[in-house]
């Protein structure tokens, strides 16, 4: 600030100099008119003609006129000079201000601008091509910065080789670029072939230390073109490039490595995202995530044999929210630990009033399996609420699998040496190898209730279910279905052998205070330790109120 003011102050400074000196210069030349013409012909006089000399004073003045003539004239060429610096150092600095010194591009700033000013040259349509590099936090971490600006500066290259003349380029900030295009009414398919040519050049391979490094982007495509009737008319710069950021947005969603055009649509689904991320945030703090139930039976004596824990919502504004809303969006925002460990530690509460030959099965997320900390997390929570680790069982789905393998082996080994049981979620859904399934110390198979409720209507899925029989049957790991949802499914399953079951069938997932009253009327609730009766139902109401 204060370099700036005294900067300010220097300039004025010069400035006001300058006019002094253009000034002096101006005066002496008129000067130089006025007593030059006629000291100097008196001069010329004596000299040629031997005439009476001019006054030694008004030559002297004539010589300072003259030495003031030329400090003048010199004085303005400097000028001249100092301000064709001042405006080539001027332009520099615009030029900085506006440009990316890593890759080139135009910087985040000047993107706006300059989709504006593109929009405003041309006749033509104008799309609005945001990219964002996929994984590349991971890329960086992993082959450290000085690789990512070379990633960077590679990827900003191709792109570069892909657009059109008079195209923009710009980075709008870390590992995002944006491009802005103009394009023909009649032909948007140039942009879907400009998208898929950009996606093709930047996967190529980028050698690092002689090590192929492979990237994807995800795209975001806005145009100026109409795109339905609520749609703001003329769409300027900020617009466009808020539009396609959704869409980019949206590319991510499905699966990276894409391109999307912007829809109304996308712009209403990212609100209701953030609305859920909001609600989950206050959520946790508020206490309004709580466990319901799910009852697990031995499919032969029907006979109950546990719980599995299903996460419920209780949003305020949207109801009572299932796990596959609201479990996603907590993993992204890193919120699931947190999350799960709230309503596990809720559980062994609820649990440890239940009958001890009950068991509690929860699903823990792939992303909780890659905190190194998970299973000390957990034997601290059952040490805590002391509930006995025998009769606990984790859920993990195989996509747990693809993660670090030997990190999952050991956490769950280490479990597992404390009693807890691992069960395998889903199975048949995802990928894991057989090699995976012996290596892994599972405990137990449940079959994924997509085969389980197509049993009796698809010859294909019965074959799959037989088939997942016989493999736990022969790894000496039990099985369990889930999704039995009537008594035609139920007996097409009691022929091929001994399982445990779960499903509508049973009845739906229950808030702890319906379990007990369930529990309660089996004779199932543990004896109060002092008085040696069933736990009653007061006990059942303060959990009701405080759910
Ligand atoms: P899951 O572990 O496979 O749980 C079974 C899901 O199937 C539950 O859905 C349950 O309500 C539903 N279900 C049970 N019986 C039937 C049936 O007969 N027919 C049909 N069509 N569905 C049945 P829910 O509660 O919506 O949970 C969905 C998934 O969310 C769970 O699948 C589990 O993967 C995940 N989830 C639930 N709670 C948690 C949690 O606390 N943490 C984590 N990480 N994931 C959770
Ligand atoms: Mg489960
Ligand atoms: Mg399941």
């Amino acid at each position: 600030m204060f370099s700036l003011k005294a900067k300010a102050v220097g300039s004025k400074k010069r400035a006001e100099r300058d006019i002094v000196a253009l000034g002096i210069a101006v005066a002496a030349i008129i000067m130089f008119l006025g007593t030059g013409s006629s000291v100097m012909p008196q001069i010329a006089r004596s000299w040629m003609f031997g005439a009476q000399a001019p006054d030694p004073i008004l030559i002297n003045a004539l010589l300072l006129n003259i030495a003031l003539v030329v400090f003048g004239l010199r004085r303005y060429r400097e000028l001249i000079i100092e301000i064709e610096q001042r405006r080539a150092a001027e332009e520099i600095a615009r030029e900085l201000s506006e440009i990316d010194p890593l890759t080139g591009c135009l910087n985040r700033r000047s993107a706006a601008p300059a989709t504006d000013k593109l929009i405003a040259k041309t006749d033509d349509e104008v799309a609005f091509m945001m990219i964002d590099l996929d994984n590349f936090k991971l890329i960086n971490d992993l082959n450290g910065h000085k690789a990512g600006d070379h990633i960077l500066q590679t990827t900003a290259k191709r792109i570069r080789e892909g657009l059109p003349a008079g195209s923009v380029l710009a980075r709008l900030g870390g590992d995002e670029f944006a491009c802005v295009v103009n394009f023909k009414e009649a032909s948007p398919d140039r942009i879907d072939q400009l998208a898929a040519d950009i996606i093709e050049r930047t996967s190529r391979p980028i050698d690092i230390n002689s090590v192929p490094i492979e990237i994807t982007i995800s795209v975001g495509i806005s145009s100026t073109m109409s795109i339905g009737e609520a749609e703001a008319t003329n769409p300027d710069g900020d617009t466009l490039m808020h539009r396609a950021d959704i869409a980019m947005y949206h590319a991510k969603k499905k699966g990276k490595n894409r391109y999307f055009w912007f829809e109304n649509t996308m712009e209403s689904e990212l609100r209701f995202r953030n609305d859920i991320e909001n609600g989950i945030r206050r959520g946790i703090a508020d206490g309004a995530f709580v466990p319901y139930y799910e009852q697990q039976v031995d499919l032969d004596t029907g006979e109950l044999v546990g719980f599995e824990m299903l996460a419920r919502w209780n949003s305020p504004e949207l109801g009572l929210v299932n796990p596959s809303v609201f479990i996603p969006v907590a993993e992204e925002i890193g919120l699931i630990s947190p999350l799960s460990e709230s309503l596990i530690a809720q559980a062994f509460a609820d649990a440890k009033e239940w009958d001890p030959k009950l068991t509690l099965a929860v699903n823990i997320s792939p992303i909780q399996l890659r905190d190194p900390w998970f299973s000390q997390k957990l034997l601290k929570l059952l040490v805590k609420e002391n509930f006995p680790p025998e009769r606990l069982e984790i859920e993990i789905t195989e996509s747990c699998l693809h993660e670090n393998i030997g990190v999952v082996k050991s956490m769950i080994t280490s479990l597992k040496n404390q009693g807890v049981k691992i069960s395998l979620d889903d199975f048949g859904t995802g990928y894991s190898s057989l090699a995976q399934l012996r290596t892994l110390p599972f405990d137990r198979l449940k079959i994924d209730r997509s085969f389980v409720g197509e049993l009796n209507a698809e010859e294909a899925c019965d074959k799959i279910v037989n088939a997942i029989i016989a493999l736990g049957d022969g790894l000496a790991m039990p099985v369990t279905a889930e999704g039995i949802e009537d008594e035609r499914i139920l007996s097409a399953l009691r022929g091929k052998g001994q399982m445990k079951g779960q499903g509508y069938h049973y009845g739906r997932p229950e808030h702890a205070a319906d379990v007990r009253k369930r529990l309660a009327g089996l004779g199932l609730l543990v004896a109060d330790p002092v008085s040696g009766k069933p736990i009653d139902n007061a006990s059942s109401e303060r959990q009701t109120k405080s759910a």
